[in-house]
């Protein structure tokens, strides 16, 4: 499958690596929107959030203690952070391949743009 994301996991284009295990890939945002930006995505694919079944509330369960583990390790956890999933065309998705945004390291904004 030609997908980008897909192919950071892998490997097979290079990333700055935040995170691995069997289930779950994290990475530096090439274009961060914070001083610190990261992806955390599934290694297996799904398109969007609507793809998530009942059977994968393990993995997205683990995509969400892993951020907090990621916070606390690089030591926002107590200033905070936001965490995002784009959706579709209208919730911004550009890249279509399941991924949650951590972004930390200044004051969000309510409502987002
Ligand atoms: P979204 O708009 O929610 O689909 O977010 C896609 C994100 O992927 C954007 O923040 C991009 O900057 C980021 N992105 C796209 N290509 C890469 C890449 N090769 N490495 C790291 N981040 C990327």
């Amino acid at each position: 499958m030609d997908c980008i994301f897909c192919k950071i996991a892998k490997g097979q284009i290079p990333s700055k690596k935040v995170y691995e295990d069997d289930l779950i890939y994290a990475f530096h945002d090439i274009a961060p929107q914070a001083p610190v930006h990261i992806l955390i995505i599934p290694k297996k694919h799904y398109s969007t959030i609507l793809e998530i079944e009942n059977d994968d509330k393990e993995l997205i369960g683990h995509i969400f203690f892993i951020a907090n583990k990621i916070a606390k390790d690089m030591g926002f956890n107590e200033k905070g952070f936001r965490i995002v999933v784009n959706c579709n065309r209208d919730g911004g998705q550009t890249v279509f391949h399941l991924h949650f945004h951590l972004l930390a390291g200044r004051m969000m904004h309510w409502p987002p743009g």
